[in-house]
């Protein structure tokens, strides 16, 4: 006998997968140019010329010692590397034996729902949410709550929020920049979370834990992103390479327990013990690797600012509505219908892939990913309009 919520995990791919496979095979048929493809966050800027520099540097080692095992947290110059680069960049005295290498920043967030939790607990997520939340948290056997962002800002919601918060609450996970919305977490909005998450320990007796998810931290359009260890001492902070350096199908990441908890070491315990319960036995090597010569290469966001520029121009001039980003890649639009499924078939029929919101919580939106070449923006505005123009037809 089969596991059957594994097999309708399986079966069933997340919506943002769906369409992205719908998309290579349409592109297949009527041509790359035809297709407006903004489904998936795959970033389209090459990844930066060190990280090809530092590979073909470690190909020419001990092929012995350049694919052994390492430590199951890592190796010393990646764990090493990842403690500098947050005191460096965040003034933090954060400690190598703080940090766990991962296979991404997914890796990271699972091991660390599965470190925080016991079956029966909660966890609270911010809709609209990356939907692969829904799956870690449930198969942690935990109960995922959602609480909806402030509008129109989209920042964090202290007083839903506190309402939300109970015995059962083991974490709440925060993604800032956010994907789907583009919205970065003011310092404010932080310290008013991070007041009422000790009010709420006070009164409850149990310790409250934020992951805070940060694949976006370096995608940011002027803005500052607030580091959280820094405001919440019970954060554990998980990030990747993944779209900082263009490298999301290599899988390196790693989850930072903040050293300002007075638990971190039982924490990071905990962490290392959910990724061996997991069945992670370490992150890649090679790319731990080129991690350790890496990570403070400064990431290249021009590409995106100018797509969010021109994208923003052309929906704002066509009558869309949409949340101005402030990181990330991604722009959150208003369905033209309260169904975000029907809207995103009928998009389908201009070539136009866009994912509906129901999988992010939330009805009567799409994500338009905009991390794709310019051409495809530029030449996708006839599409929009005449999107556009139908509904405009039908009412
Ligand atoms: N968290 C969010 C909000 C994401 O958008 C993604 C990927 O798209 C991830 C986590 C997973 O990132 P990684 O490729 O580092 O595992």
């Amino acid at each position: 006998m089969i596991n059957q919520a594994m097999f309708g995990l399986g079966d069933e791919p997340s919506a943002i997968r769906e369409l992205f496979l719908y998309g290579l095979n349409r592109k297949a048929q009527i041509g790359n140019d035809k297709v407006f493809d903004f489904s998936i966050g795959n970033p389209s800027v090459p990844a930066p010329s060190e990280i090809k520099e530092s590979l073909l540097r470690a190909l020419e080692d001990d092929p012995v010692a350049l694919h052994a095992y390492t430590p199951a947290g890592g190796s010393m110059q990646a764990l090493t590397a990842a403690a500098n680069h947050i005191k460096r960049v965040h003034s933090f005295d954060a400690k190598p034996e703080q940090v766990f290498m991962t296979a991404g920043a997914a890796e990271a967030i699972a091991i660390c729902i599965f470190a925080l939790t016991v079956p029966g607990d909660e966890i609270i997520v911010i809709t609209p949410f990356f939907p692969e939340y829904r799956v870690w948290v449930e198969q942690a056997g935990c109960t995922l709550v959602t609480v909806p962002a402030t509008q129109p800002d989209f920042q964090l919601d202290i007083e839903a929020l506190a309402s939300a918060i109970n015995e059962k609450t083991s974490a709440i996970i925060i993604n800032s920049p956010n994907n789907p919305v583009g919205s970065i977490y003011s310092e404010d909005n932080l310290k008013d979370f991070a007041e009422m998450l000790a009010a709420k320990e006070q009164e409850l007796g149990r310790s409250l834990y934020v992951i805070s998810d940060e694949p976006y931290r370096e995608i940011t359009y002027g803005e500052d992103v607030p580091w959280v260890p820094a405001i919440w001492p019970r954060t554990l902070v998980c990030a990747s390479l993944s779209k900082s350096h263009s490298l999301p199908g290599e899988r390196i990441g790693y989850v930072y327990v903040s050293d300002a908890m007075e638990e971190a070491r039982e924490v990071s315990l905990a962490v290392a013990g959910a990724a061996r319960a997991l069945g992670y036995i370490c992150a890649s090597t090679l790319w731990q690797r080129v991690f350790a010569e890496c990570v403070d290469v400064p990431s290249n966001v021009e590409p995106y600012r100018i797509n969010r520029e021109i994208l923003t121009t052309n929906l704002r001039e066509l009558g869309y509505e949409f949340v101005e980003p402030q990181g990330a890649f991604y722009l959150w639009v208003r369905a033209l219908e309260d169904d975000a499924q029907a809207f995103s078939d009928r998009a389908k029929a201009h070539e136009l892939l866009l994912v509906p919101s129901d999988s992010f919580g939330v009805s009567g939106w799409v994500r338009v990913s905009y991390c794709v070449s310019k051409k495809t923006i530029e030449d996708s505005k006839p599409a929009f309009a005449a999107l556009m123009a139908e509904y405009q037809e039908r009412s």
